[in-house]
């Protein structure tokens, strides 16, 4: 998979980018992440990249020409998808980033400042993503999200193949929770089940304390999971 990201701050993403999983998917060549300054596309004088707002009122808006002509350039005639990271877009799960994760390239813009020319939105992009309903100062930390959710769902980039597979998110339920040694930490104990080395059962007791975990924490998640009767029935006895 190729990612680029078009932002004002690309140094912003050495770190992300240089560290643990992005680092070792890049070394694998499972992705490239490239990140480009939208400012190298703007040709005038002082590289502007940003303008007054027409009709006037606070803040700068980004201009159309270097987004345009950075995404023309990167995507040389091929028909990439292209994400705008942007608080009013439709807000990133972890359906969206399987989604991301299955295309064969990806170009992720960042604004900055107020927002963007309009026209970037309607003719440019293919989706408008938030990261949440809060706003942050760019869209660069939105991007890094992205990109780190995206890349780790990659075939190889984790150490088991399977080790995203039971993730919170992933299987519709918030995942079970996990313990390591000491199996009595100041008498704070692990539970007896993952100590029998009975497998059925301690697979039972992971089910059950996922469906415990989405019911107290995302009680929403279970609107729309597909419940067997058995898991049906520890809900209302859970319920009750
Ligand atoms: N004036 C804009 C509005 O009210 O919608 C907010 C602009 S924000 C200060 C600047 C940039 O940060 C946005 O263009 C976007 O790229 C990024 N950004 C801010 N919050 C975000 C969020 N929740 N999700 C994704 N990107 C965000």
């Amino acid at each position: 998979m190729n990612i680029h990201v078009l932002s004002l701050f690309p140094d912003m993403f050495t770190g992300v980018f240089g560290s643990s999983i992005l680092k070792k998917a890049q070394e694998k060549g499972a992705v490239t992440l490239d990140v480009t300054d939208i400012r190298e596309f703007a040709y005038d004088k002082h590289r502007q990249v940003d303008d007054y707002p027409y009709g006037g009122s606070a803040g700068m808006v980004l201009k159309p020409e270097p987004m345009f002509e950075a995404v023309e350039k990167l995507s040389e005639g091929r028909k990439p998808r292209v994400v705008l990271l942007c608080p009013q877009g439709e807000r990133y799960t972890q359906k969206k980033a399987e989604e991301f994760a299955q295309e064969e390239e990806l170009i992720l813009l960042c604004g900055h400042y107020e927002g963007y020319d309009e026209r970037i939105r309607e003719y440019l992009v293919t989706d408008e993503i938030s990261i949440g309903d809060y706003v942050l100062t760019g869209g660069e930390i939105g991007a890094m999200t992205i990109v780190d959710s995206v890349v780790r769902l990659l075939p190889g980039v984790l150490g088991q193949e399977a080790s995203h597979v039971n993730d919170s998110f992933s299987t519709g339920l918030l995942e079970h929770p996990h313990y390591t040694r000491p199996a009595d930490f100041r008498g704070m104990k692990v539970p007896d089940i993952l100590l029998s080395g009975h497998h059925a059962n301690i697979e039972k007791w992971r089910e059950q304390q996922s469906l415990k975990r989405t019911f107290l924490r995302r009680p929403d998640l279970l609107e729309n999971y597909p419940l067997t009767a058995e898991q049906r029935a520890y809900l209302a006895t859970l319920k009750k």
